[in-house]
C-alpha cells in the first residue's frame, strides 16, 4: 500500500517535528565532529557544522538514536516544551 501522498521516504518534504515528545540537544563544546549522529539519523535531520552537530527540529522525530550513538555523549534528549 502506498502512503497517503503516494511517495515513500519523503520526511524531509513533510515537517514531522511536531510528533516529538523529546528533542536532542547538542553540547557543541564537547562534540568531536565524528559524524556518527548524522550517519545514523533515520530522518537525515542532524547536520555537521563547523561548530558541531546541529539537529533540524522541523524534521527531527525525537527517536534518540543520535544520542545513543554519540561516542562522547554530548547529545541529551530533553522533554519537549509544547
Ligand atoms: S532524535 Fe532521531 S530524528 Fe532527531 S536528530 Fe536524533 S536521530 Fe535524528
Ligand atoms: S555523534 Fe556526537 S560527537 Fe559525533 S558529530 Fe554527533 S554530536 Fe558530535
Amino acid at each position: 500500500m502506498k502512503p497517503a501522498n503516494g511517495k515513500c521516504g519523503t520526511s524531509m518534504e513533510n515537517k514531522t517535528g511536531n510528533w516529538r515528545s523529546e528533542k536532542p540537544v547538542v553540547d557543541q563544546s564537547k562534540c568531536i565532529k565524528c559524524g556518527q549522529c548524522t550517519l545514523n539519523c533515520p530522518d537525515g535531520c542532524i547536520f555537521q557544522t563547523p561548530e558541531g552537530a546541529e539537529p533540524n527540529y522541523d524534521y527531527c522525530k525525537g527517536c534518540g538514536i543520535c544520542a545513543n550513538v554519540c561516542p562522547v555523549k554530548c547529545i541529551k534528549m530533553v522533554v519537549e516544551e509544547k
